[in-house]
C-alpha cells in the first residue's frame, strides 16, 4: 500500500456518514440553549500557556501532563486549548463584560489533551461549555441541571444518565477540612498509591477523586466535606436541591465528588453513565466564583460546565433510532443535451423557490440506467427526471424512491409549476 500519512494518534476524523449525527446533536445543544436565552461565544483555540497554568493550577493532571504546549516563533509559550473555561473568562475580561453584568454564554469546539486514548478519552474531542457570570444562585446553579436535564430527554439518553451533586463550601471551610483529611490519610499512609501519596501534598482533596480501586475502601473511611459546611453554604446546597426537587430532577449526593481545582465552591456535580466503561463522566461543573478573581477580575459568581461530545453520541448512537436528518432529498436526473441544460435551470430555480429541499444534480453524464443508481445510493427519496422527450413535452418526471414514505408508488409527470408545488408541500417551511 501507498505510504499515506496518518491523522495523529488519538484525533479523529468525522467521516460524512458521521456527520448528520453529529449535526444532529448539534442542532438539539443549539435548541436547548437558544431555549434558555444563551448566547454563543467563540475564543481562540490557542491561548497563552500562562492562562492554563493560572486558572487550572500547576498540580493538576491537565497541566502536569496533558497540555499540548509550544513555543511561537517569537519565543512565547503557547498552548492549545486543554479547556474552555479559561478562554471564556478571559475573553470577557478583556472586553469588560463583566463590570455589574449577567451573563449566559456556551461554546462549542475542539479541546486537547495529551492522554492515552481509548474509547471514550481522546487527544483532540469536543467540548460544549456553558458558562454564567454574575449570578450567585443557587437558581442559575439549577438552570444548568435543567439545561442538561432538557438536552438528555431531547437526545432520548435521559435513562442512560445519573446526576450525583455535591457542595465544596468555601475556601475557608475547605481548608479546615483539608487539614483533617490529610490527618486521615497520614493514619493510613500504607494504602495509598504513588499518585495519592503525591497529592497528599500538593492537593488532597484529588485524593477522593481516585480511579484507582484499591484504594476505595480507605477512601470511603475519610471525613466528609459536607460535614465541614457552614451555615450560608448549607444553605445553598439546600437551596439548588429544593429547585431540583421542585422540578423533579433526580440526583444523587456523592460525597466523594470534588472538582479537582481550587477555584471551585459550593455546587459541584456530574452527569455519569455506566455504558462507557471507565470513561463515564459525560459532563461535568460546578460553581467557580474564585477564578475571576485569580485571572485579574473584580469579585463577581460563575459556575458552568462541560460536556464531552464523542461521550454524548456514543450514547445516542446505541439508541434504536437516532432521527438523523437526510443529505438529499431529490436526485435529479438529466440525459440529453437540451435535458442537461433545462435540468440545472429548473434545479436552480426549484432551490430558489423551496430553500429546504436537498437537491442533488446528477453532475458527469452516463445512461438513465447509471444515473438511477447514483439516485437510488444518494439516499433520497424522489429522483426527479429529465430527458430531452420530458423537455420537448415541457414535463418533468417524479418518481419515489422509497416506497414506505409515500402513498404513491409510481412515476409522475407533471410541470414545472407543478413539481415546485410537489416539492414545496413536501419539504417547504410548515
Ligand atoms: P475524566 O475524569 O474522564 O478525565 P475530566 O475530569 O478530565 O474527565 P473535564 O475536564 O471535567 O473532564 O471535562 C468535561 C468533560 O469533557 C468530561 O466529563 C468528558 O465528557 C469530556 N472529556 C474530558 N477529557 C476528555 C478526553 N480526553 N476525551 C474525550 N472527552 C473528554
Ligand atoms: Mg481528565
Amino acid at each position: 500500500m501507498a505510504n499515506h500519512i496518518q491523522a495523529i494518534r488519538g484525533m479523529h476524523d468525522v467521516l460524512p456518514d458521521q456527520a448528520p449525527l453529529w449535526q444532529y446533536a448539534e442542532q438539539v445543544i443549539r435548541e436547548v440553549l437558544g431555549a434558555y436565552g444563551y448566547n454563543e461565544i467563540r475564543t481562540p483555540i490557542v491561548e497563552k500557556t500562562e492562562l492554563f497554568k493560572r486558572s487550572i493550577g500547576e498540580v493538576t493532571d491537565i497541566v502536569e501532563k496533558e497540555m499540548y504546549t509550544f513555543d511561537d516563533r517569537n519565543g512565547d509559550s503557547l498552548t492549545l486549548r486543554p479547556e474552555g473555561t479559561a478562554g471564556c473568562l478571559r475573553a470577557c475580561l478583556e472586553h469588560g463584560l463583566l463590570a455589574n453584568q449577567a451573563h449566559r454564554l456556551w461554546y462549542y469546539g475542539p479541546m486537547y489533551r495529551h492522554e492515552r486514548p481509548q474509547k471514550g478519552r481522546y487527544r483532540q474531542f469536543y467540548q460544549l461549555g456553558v458558562e454564567t457570570y454574575g449570578m450567585a444562585g443557587p437558581d442559575i446553579d439549577a438552570e444548568l441541571i435543567l439545561i442538561m436535564h432538557r438536552l438528555w430527554q431531547r437526545l432520548g439518553i435521559r435513562e442512560k444518565i445519573r446526576l450525583e451533586i455535591n457542595s465544596l463550601g468555601t475556601i475557608a471551610e475547605r481548608t479546615a477540612y483539608r487539614e483533617s483529611l490529610v490527618g486521615y490519610f497520614k493514619t493510613h499512609l500504607d494504602q495509598l498509591d504513588a499518585d495519592s501519596l503525591r497529592r497528599l501534598e500538593t492537593n488532597p482533596l484529588r485524593i477522593l477523586d481516585t480511579k484507582n480501586p484499591a484504594m476505595k475502601a480507605v477512601v470511603s473511611g475519610a471525613p466528609a466535606l459536607m460535614d465541614y459546611l457552614g451555615e450560608a453554604s448549607r444553605a445553598h446546597f439546600d437551596g439548588f436541591r429544593q429547585i431540583l426537587d421542585d422540578l423533579g430532577v433526580a440526583y444523587e449526593i456523592n460525597m466523594r465528588l470534588v472538582r479537582g481545582l481550587d477555584y471551585y465552591c459550593n455546587t459541584v456535580f456530574e452527569w455519569v453513565t455506566d455504558e462507557l466503561g471507565s470513561q463515564g463522566t459525560v459532563c461535568a461543573g460546578g460553581r467557580y466564583d474564585g477564578l475571576i478573581e485569580q485571572l485579574g477580575g473584580k469579585a463577581s459568581h460563575a459556575v458552568g460546565f462541560a460536556m464531552g461530545i464523542e461521550r454524548v453520541l456514543a450514547l445516542v448512537e446505541s439508541l434504536a433510532d437516532v432521527p438523523v436528518s437526510r443529505t438529499v432529498d431529490a436526485y435529479l436526473i438529466r440525459v440529453g443535451e437540451r435535458a442537461e441544460r433545462v435540468g440545472m435551470r429548473f434545479a436552480e430555480s426549484l432551490r430558489s423557490e423551496v430553500p429546504e429541499l436537498k437537491l442533488q444534480v446528477h453532475c458527469g453524464g452516463g445512461s438513465f440506467k447509471n444515473q438511477f443508481k447514483k439516485a437510488d445510493k444518494s439516499g433520497a427519496e424522489f429522483a426527479v427526471i429529465l430527458g430531452d422527450d420530458e423537455v420537448s413535452r415541457g414535463e418533468i418526471a417524479v418518481k419515489p424512491l422509497r416506497l414506505e414514505n409515500v402513498a404513491e408508488t409510481s412515476q409522475a409527470s407533471m410541470s414545472e409549476r407543478q413539481a415546485v408545488d410537489f416539492f414545496r408541500q413536501r419539504y417547504g417551511k410548515k
